[in-house]
């Protein structure tokens, strides 16, 4: 029925997971039209995301460790923080890169249409409420939004994170509500910045689904950078004044405190409700994700649904990779979502970084785990750097000594978490590792050293 259609596959959204998927199914010989209702393609991650939030990150980082550098003989005076200046650097980050993108659409012979595209049936879609494309596959990958708190009034001063990343201010007292990957993110940044950061969370610890000695490491570093931090506590009231915003947070005690800025980055929800799914047959689950099976299908079995809008975890590298199975399936062949784990990293300071069984939820499954831990403090270039307070931590089964997860904490954790991603997809055990010879003095060095700490074997190098 090729012939017959518009277009061989149909993408909706032009972030990572629909234009990986876009890239694929055209490198593959199909006729592709990408559908993207924003002025530029890269969605959440490249607009209002990762890159711009890592391109901030990394100011911040670079400041916090001039900071600790006149304990090592490098004194500099405070910094001027230009933000006009740090805002184009971030903005001109983001438009290289969604540039990039649209040139890589137009050599690829990818259709981009701006709209917003709406189902008609199982086999056609309209955009912006006109025109009729029919095609033979669609790939949903239409994204997530930010989760508002229905009771904070509507003020300037009450952003998401999207509105953080415009840097609007440096405010002096700041408000996160929600203490995950980017609340803390952007906790990092506007302390760097000198804004004191306060941040309440719902759970009584931060970071869920990361170890909590990983956690511990975190919160002794930023003990004095941060403000206070709520746990088990949620925000009940924010009013807006004159003098700023008046949160009630409701810790014990209960506490009432005004901020010039209030983040709110409690949560992110499927962007399912304008696409019209009804029409092409397609169920949701109860939290608005579209139910996909391994081949990333829909119940209609010539549409797919990838990235944030298929479900957790809502994060650039698994869409990416979903895309890529959607767009192989679509094309005939017979891929499917085969990963072993898909790894996480909070870009903080310092970074955390995680992937496959954690040591935590291993203990609440019941699942029988054994553990290394490596604390950089034996590591010479831990030590050199300034980070010996980080760690470097494999998760094995305790019967074939397989690799089954890892966290790491410190500078790069977030680069070096490949290597135990590779590990577990290759089925390697503690001796491949603490066999494989790592660089020295390296803090990726760690990894090899835990691994041979778990065998037994003494780390000569420091
Ligand atoms: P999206 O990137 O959300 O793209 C969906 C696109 O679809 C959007 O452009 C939207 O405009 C478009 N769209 C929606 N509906 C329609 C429609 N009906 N018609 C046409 N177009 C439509 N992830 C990481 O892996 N690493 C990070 O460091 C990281 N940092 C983050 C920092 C922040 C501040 C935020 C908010 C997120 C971060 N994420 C990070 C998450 C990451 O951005 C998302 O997981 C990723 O963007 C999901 O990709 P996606 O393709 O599923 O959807």
């Amino acid at each position: 029925d090729a012939a017959e259609v518009d277009f061989d596959v149909a993408v909706i959204g032009g972030g990572p997971g629909g234009y990986s998927a876009a890239f694929r199914a055209a490198d593959l010989g199909l006729r592709v039209v990408l559908i993207e209702k924003d002025e530029t393609l890269g969605g959440v991650c490249l607009n209002v995301g990762c890159i711009p939030s890592k391109a901030l990150l990394h100011v911040a980082a670079l400041k916090l460790e001039m900071e600790g550098l006149a304990e090592h003989g490098l004194a500099f005076s405070e910094p001027a923080i230009g933000l006009g200046r740090l805002r184009s650097f971030k903005n001109a980050t983001v438009s290289r890169l969604t540039t990039g993108l649209a040139q890589m659409a137009s050599k690829r012979s990818v259709e981009v249409v701006r709209g917003t595209a709406t189902f008609a049936s199982s086999r056609s879609l309209t955009v912006d409420g006109t025109g009729l494309i029919s095609f033979a596959h669609c790939i949903i990958a239409a994204g997530s939004s930010p989760v508002r708190l229905p009771f904070l009034p509507e003020d300037p001063r009450i952003i998401d994170s999207t509105g953080a990343l415009e840097l609007p201010l440096i405010p002096k007292r700041m408000l996160v509500i929600g203490g995950g990957i980017i609340g803390l993110e952007m906790a990092t940044v506007y302390s760097a910045l000198g804004a004191t950061v306060d941040v309440v969370e719902r759970l009584d610890g931060l970071l869920a689904g990361i170890d909590r000695d990983a956690v511990a490491i975190w919160r002794k570093e930023n003990a004095k950078r941060l403000g206070d931090i709520f746990l088990g506590a949620s925000v009940e009231k924010a009013t807006a004044g004159p003098e700023g915003i008046t949160v009630s947070i409701g810790s014990s005690p209960p506490v009432d405190r005004t901020y010039d800025l209030v983040l709110q980055s409690a949560g992110r929800r499927p962007n399912g409700a304008s696409l019209g799914l009804e029409a092409a047959g397609i169920a949701v689950d109860s939290s608005g994700f579209i139910t996909v099976d391994n081949q990333m299908r829909t119940r209609a079995k010539n549409i797919f649904a990838i990235g944030d809008i298929a479900g957790d975890p809502m994060l650039a590298h698994k869409a990416a990779h979903e895309g890529h199975v959607a767009a192989e399936v679509a094309a005939g062949m017979k891929s499917h979502f085969d990963a072993k784990v898909i790894p996480s990293v909070a870009y903080t300071n310092p970074e955390i970084a995680w992937v496959g069984v954690t040591e935590d939820a291993a203990k609440i499954s019941g699942r029988k785990v054994k553990t290394a831990k490596f604390p950089w403090a034996a590591s010479g270039r831990a030590i050199a750097n300034g980070a010996a307070y980080g760690m470097t931590k494999l998760i094995f089964d305790p019967d074939t000594h397989r690799l089954v997860g890892g966290v790491i904490v410190g500078p790069n954790a977030g680069d070096m978490i490949g290597e135990i991603c590779l590990g577990i997809e290759m089925g390697a055990d503690a001796v491949d590792i603490g066999k494989t010879i790592h660089p020295h003095p390296t803090l990726g060095e760690t990894i090899g050293m835990a691994a041979e700490l778990f065998e037994g074997v003494c780390t000569d190098l420091p």
